[in-house]
């Protein structure tokens, strides 16, 4: 499979430029378009052409966002793979990242906070500050993921990432295609594979031999890792709880409404 790796040569950039230019029913049309594209290789495919580099998939390496990775690196067009680094991130995310780049011969672009700003928050806060409140943990995250991730987005057009459906109550609004206000300026979100089940992910996963970080892989009778954020803030899971039960589990608000504010515009 390595045989086939993308064409990373310099490509022409979409004659639309990201200068808010386009006429004011590019977007709508677009987001259209894409809702009626069932197949997420093709969404990936036409995006990836259309905007080049203005498009990333943005993952923290779970499992949807690994078959997004597949599916771009199958279309054979240069994509663009961007990650938050919070900083805290397990050591064997970490370790997959890297392994992640080997095998499909991309690089991801790690985005962090800045340190001066980590600092300061530590000094005024604690380390272990999202222990005292959630106000206090949702500071965390603005800081170490939300901040980081608005830098990203200034250089986007199309954000793809892997949120579905079937993950929280909370998800279940989450359209394919939306728009996004960032700075006076329309971004196209998209969830390609927002309304695929974890078994439709897990079997595309392992028909394609998708690698998959191994803290998702070990799953006891008793507990195992449904979604992973940083170290400390994620536990297992036991059977029956669910999916983002894990995050922050010393709160006590709806477990299904838990988020890090990446996603709080859906
Ligand atoms: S998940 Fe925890 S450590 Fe990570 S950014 Fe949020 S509060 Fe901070």
């Amino acid at each position: 499979m390595m045989d086939n790796l993308p064409d990373r040569s310099p490509r022409p950039k979409p004659a639309e430029t990201p200068d808010g230019s386009r006429p004011r029913e590019f977007w709508p049309e677009l987001s259209r378009e894409i809702e009626r594209i069932a197949d997420p290789q093709t969404i990936l495919f036409e995006l990836f052409k259309r905007f080049d580099d203005r498009a990333a998939i943005i993952t923290s390496g779970q499992i949807t966002g690994m078959a997004l990775v597949q599916m771009a690196w199958e279309n054979q067009l240069p994509f663009r793979v961007c990650t938050i680094d919070t900083g805290r991130l397990f050591p064997q995310t970490y370790d997959f990242l890297e392994l992640v780049e080997d095998r499909y011969g991309i690089q991801i672009e790690r985005v962090s906070a800045d340190p001066d700003t980590i600092n300061r928050m530590v000094t005024q806060h604690g380390e272990y500050l999202f222990f005292d409140s959630q106000a206090k943990q949702e500071y965390c995250c603005k800081i170490r993921k939300v901040k980081p991730q608005e830098r990203l987005l200034d250089t986007l057009d199309v954000w793809i990432t892997g949120l579905r459906w079937d993950q929280s109550e909370f998800r279940q609004q989450v359209p394919k295609a939306q728009f996004i206000d960032h700075q006076q300026r329309t971004i196209l979100k998209v969830s390609a594979l927002a309304d695929w089940s974890n078994e439709q992910v897990w079997d595309y996963i392992e028909r394609n031999q998708v690698p998959v970080n191994p803290l998702l892989r070990s799953k006891t009778r008793d507990a195992y890792y449904e979604s992973l954020g940083c170290v400390i803030c994620t536990t297992p899971i036991r059977p029956g709880e669910p999916k983002r039960a894990g995050r922050w589990r010393w709160q006590h608000n709806e477990e299904n409404k838990k988020e890090c504010g990446l996603h709080f515009s859906i």
